[in-house]
């Protein structure tokens, strides 16, 4: 069983060589980076990256699952104070005294997503510390899952032209960094 820095360096590694792979997938085949090429190349090695680490996420005090619970966390209050600077109230220019904050509708709505958000990562914590260490994350779900997401971000940032092949480079891409997670899980 390969340990952090065995696992991190070969996540770095793998996205690199990903990331030089889809470039010069691009200019062999001349796909135009206008196309947006580019970023799917970014999205779909820096996703590749994380799945190279993500199967010990089942472990409780591994770094990958400390890492991943912080993100979640902050994404959930990025996503929060990002829909509450964007609801029709000017919050910034017009701040509200804390009797009006407590019965605003939009503030308390942000209120009820970033809660129901935190204990959702919460949840899914508990999902994982069930889960046997290097059981369904270091196997077919995991790689599936690794796939889906990276396919998924990939299709979300391309334009249509590119948005299925970026989706399947993505899943392949995705999938075999999980897979090459259980490789050095195996060798070591
Ligand atoms: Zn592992």
């Amino acid at each position: 069983m390969a340990n952090w820095p065995v696992h991190s360096r070969d996540a770095t590694i793998y996205g690199t060589v990903t990331a030089i792979g889809l470039v010069a997938l691009a200019i062999f085949t001349s796909v135009p980076f206008s196309t947006g090429w580019l970023q799917a190349v970014i999205v779909i090695s820096a996703c590749g990256t994380v799945m190279v680490v993500f199967p010990d996420t089942d472990h409780h005090n591994s770094r990958p699952r400390r890492y991943a619970m912080t993100a979640s966390l902050m994404l959930a209050t990025g996503f929060t104070v990002w829909a509450l600077l964007s609801a029709p109230h000017d919050y910034l220019s017009n701040a509200l005294s804390p009797a009006e904050m407590v019965t605003d509708p939009e503030i308390i709505s942000a209120g009820l997503i970033l809660g129901v958000a935190v204990l959702g990562v919460i949840g899914f914590g508990r999902f994982l510390d069930r889960l046997p260490h290097r059981g369904p994350t270091h196997r077919a779900p995991g790689m599936i899952f690794g796939g889906i997401a990276t396919g998924g971000f990939a299709y979300l940032v391309s334009v249509s032209s590119i948005q299925f092949t970026a989706a399947v480079i993505g899943f392949l891409i995705g999938a075999g960094g999980v897979l090459v997670h259980r490789v050095r899980d195996e060798l070591s």
